[in-house]
């Protein structure tokens, strides 16, 4: 008697306790999945495109006042406070917004009151670059970029222009 109990326990199998039943059946996906949320939490913080417009347009804040001292371009007879663009930001694409040519210091009232103060800005554009740079300028400030444009590449070329443009401007300064 004590022979027979002994040998049907011993073949007597129980079922493992498996945590969530749907995901037991995929053990590839869930080993991905854990992969995947590590891989999150270690990659690097780059910083975004809009951070480095921001930075950008510092770069070219800087250079102007740097450039252009301190009267306004386009009535020179207030203090420049501001950056100025001399075709609007709004309808220029990102070459034109961030161009040394389109952009200068400028009184407030020019910039916001005048909207710009077009004429007068265009007439020391001309002065400085001549009536043929600042035509070229009004014909291709609005046109469509090519499609392998890359404004992170563009951008980051950018900030290395300036960068080196406004050491050259405060060594010349300086002396
Ligand atoms: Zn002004």
């Amino acid at each position: 008697m004590e022979n027979k109990v002994s040998w049907t326990f011993k073949f007597l199998k129980f079922p493992k306790p498996v945590k969530s039943p749907r995901m037991a059946k995929y053990p590839i996906l869930r080993h991905k999945k854990a992969g995947k949320r590590k891989k999150c939490s270690k990659l690097p913080k780059t910083p975004t495109l809009a951070k480095r417009k921001k930075y950008l347009w510092e770069l070219c804040r800087a250079y102007t006042k740097l450039r252009d001292g301190k009267w306004c371009v386009s009535c020179k007879k207030r203090l420049a406070s501001q950056c100025g663009h001399f075709l609007p930001k709004s309808a220029c694409n990102i070459i034109y917004k961030y161009d040394e040519k389109n952009i200068g210091q400028q009184c407030s009232y020019c910039n916001l009151h005048l909207k710009g103060n077009y004429i007068e800005y265009r007439n020391h554009l001309i002065e400085v670059y001549g009536l043929t740079v600042v035509e070229e300028m009004e014909r291709v400030y609005n046109l469509p970029l090519p499609f392998d444009f890359s404004p992170r590449v563009w951008v980051e070329k950018k900030i290395k222009w300036y960068t080196k443009k406004l050491k050259k401007i405060a060594n010349f300064k300086s002396i």
